[in-house]
């Protein structure tokens, strides 16, 4: 087994300024031209076999080892956010309105990496890496995209694996965690049918304002009333829109929410639930309703293989002290990287990545920033997965 670590600190300097320059350079989801062109070129300058255009920008690189084995995927997303920065830092996007507030200019340094340090040692291992760098992993669909564009066939990974720098933990703590880590998430859409008219005559009204704002209110006791206090459930209305004036009665009112969940049953009982509420609170009312789920937004929850789970924890070992190897209460955030592990085995990892001093914004936040002493350990970590998975493999 090659000595990741120390290969990985000797690259550290590289890492940080690649990091740094796509931190100032951030593009949205499905938009991630320039990023994709340079992570492109570097594969390709390490001599692998590139395909571009995965899934609208994603990019796909192949490194193999010596010898017959399993293909194992990693993947990084690329993607940045539609939030203006406020670090002040010097390498503050340059991009007024965008922003890398999730820390994916860090896993696609991190990635890059990666790929350095497989390229450079893949005489010691058999089999095949399969690098994937996916576009838009920020509510978009992006790994969808990129499983549609096939990134799961020819050769069709034995074992997937990625990570998220997390910048709520401390630098270099991991979570290894067997089954679920992150919920599925889904976005709904209620439009209320009402009838318009002077404010001053209601009677010749359906009002949609007070229909909304019944059916938000009975929208919310479905959590507390249908589902079992032992399940986990979120059910959160993010905008509510209706009327123009203050002495018209408004026509009709727009709701637009999340649903997060871990368990099938639970969604399609949350779902179910909301669809007879709002048909109950609409015909108290005499208005009318439409609510859609919007499949092609959905994203399931984050299982992590239990085998795959030892594997990483076992190449975590060799790299950081056992009592930084954690686990915790799984979060109610969702990442699409779901969608790869309910096809194929493996483990989804959150790395500590706390800015010194302390983090001045969690993720999504225009102050968000992480440890950059993060990028080399994530690096050498990806790198001692795969090679573990692919050594053992044989
Ligand atoms: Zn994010
Ligand atoms: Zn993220």
């Amino acid at each position: 087994m090659p000595d990741y670590l120390s290969l990985a600190n000797q690259l550290a300097p590289t890492l940080i300024a690649w990091r740094r320059d796509f931190h100032q350079h951030p593009e949205l989801g499905f938009e991630e031209v320039r990023t994709a062109g340079i992570v492109a070129e570097h594969l390709r300058a390490l001599g692998l076999e590139v395909v571009t255009g995965v899934g609208k920008t994603g990019v796909v690189g192949m490194i193999e080892g010596v010898g017959e084995g399993p293909v194992v995927l990693l993947r990084f997303d690329m993607d940045a956010l539609p939030i203006t920065e406020a670090t002040g830092l010097p390498w503050a996007s340059q991009r007024p309105g965008l922003m890398h507030a999730c820390g994916h200019d860090g896993h696609t340094a991190i990635g890059m990496g990666v790929a350095q340090l497989l390229a450079q040692t893949r005489d010691q291992w058999p089999g095949v890496v399969k690098l994937l760098f996916q576009p838009a992993e920020e509510g978009l669909g992006g790994a969808r995209a990129t499983i549609r564009d096939g990134v799961l066939d020819s050769p069709a990974p034995d074992a997937a694996f990625a990570l998220h720098l997390w910048n709520q933990l401390p630098l270099g703590q991991l979570v290894v965690q067997p089954g679920p880590l992150m919920a599925a998430s889904d976005r709904f859409e209620i439009r209320i049918l009402g009838r318009g008219g002077h404010g001053a005559i209601p009677e010749d009204t359906i009002d949609a304002v007070l229909v909304a704002a019944e059916a938000v209110n009975t929208l919310h006791h479905i959590i507390s009333r249908n589902i079992s206090p032992h399940a986990t459930a979120v059910l959160s209305v993010g905008k509510l829109h209706a009327g123009d004036t203050f002495n018209v009665i408004a026509e009709q009112a727009e709701i637009e929410g999340t649903l997060r969940t871990f368990e099938p049953a639970v969604r399609e009982r949350l779902i179910h639930r909301m669809e007879e509420t709002l048909a109950g609170v609409t015909r108290a009312y005499g208005a009318h309703y439409t609510f859609e789920i919007k499949e092609d937004e959905y994203t399931p929850a984050v299982n992590n293989d239990p085998e795959m789970t030892d594997i990483a924890r076992e190449a975590a070992r060799t790299l950081l002290p056992e009592e930084q190897i954690i686990q915790i209460t799984p979060i109610m955030v969702s990442e699409d990287m779901a969608e790869i592990l309910n096809r194929v085995p493996g483990c989804y990892l959150l790395l500590g990545a706390e800015p010194e001093g302390g983090a001045r914004g969690p993720h999504h936040n225009p102050r968000f920033d992480i440890h950059e002493d993060a990028l080399p350990l994530a690096a050498a970590l990806m790198s001692q997965i795969a090679v573990t998975y692919l050594l053992r493999g044989t």
